[in-house]
């Protein structure tokens, strides 16, 4: 059996992660999609508002789990027994950060594969700070997230 972890800060859960999970699924029999909790960055949501969007994003998925860790991603795929990381490239403009995070991960721990998936490319010009600025200013980002994480942002910005 096949586990994958597909890490990542998910602030919010976007139609680019999810056809990244997709993918991942045709491959691979259990995706562990994990937020990562990372003491410098300051989401927009908090982790349970992201378990509880990506969980709902995700429930046509089967073989999916939703968690979340912090440390390091090596340790955590170690541990969840996941023999993969998954991660998605948009552009160019990721290559340098991804490569040298998978060099790096490889370099801790010999035997966790980083496996790179592509979008389709109607996905590549999508990232989450962008969603949060098209939603702070009440722009429709219906074509970009579920009606769940709609919802939510409606709700967040009205505050
Ligand atoms: P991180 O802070 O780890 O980059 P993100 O939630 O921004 O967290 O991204 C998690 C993973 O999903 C990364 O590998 C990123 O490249 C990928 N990703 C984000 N947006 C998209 C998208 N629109 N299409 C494909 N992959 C994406």
């Amino acid at each position: 059996m096949r586990t994958v972890l597909y890490p990542g800060t998910f602030d919010p859960i976007t139609y680019g992660h999810i056809d990244i999970v997709k993918r991942a699924c045709e491959l691979f029999d259990k995706i562990i999609v994990t937020i990562a909790v990372n003491p410098s960055k300051h989401p927009l949501f908090t982790l349970e508002e992201r378990l509880y969007l990506i969980k709902e994003s995700l429930s046509e998925f089967p073989n999916i789990t939703v968690d979340s860790f912090d440390g390091l991603v090596v340790d955590y795929a170690k541990k969840a027994g996941a023999s993969g990381i998954i991660r998605g490239l948009r552009a160019v403009s990721d290559f340098e950060y991804e490569f040298q995070m998978a060099l790096m991960n490889r370099k801790l721990a010999e035997n966790i594969a980083t496996i790179f998936l592509m979008p389709h490319e109607k996905y590549t010009y999508l990232n989450s700070s962008i969603i949060r600025d098209l939603a702070q200013f009440g722009s429709d980002i219906g074509d970009f997230v579920p009606k769940v994480v709609q919802d939510a942002m409606k709700k967040k910005f009205a505050k």
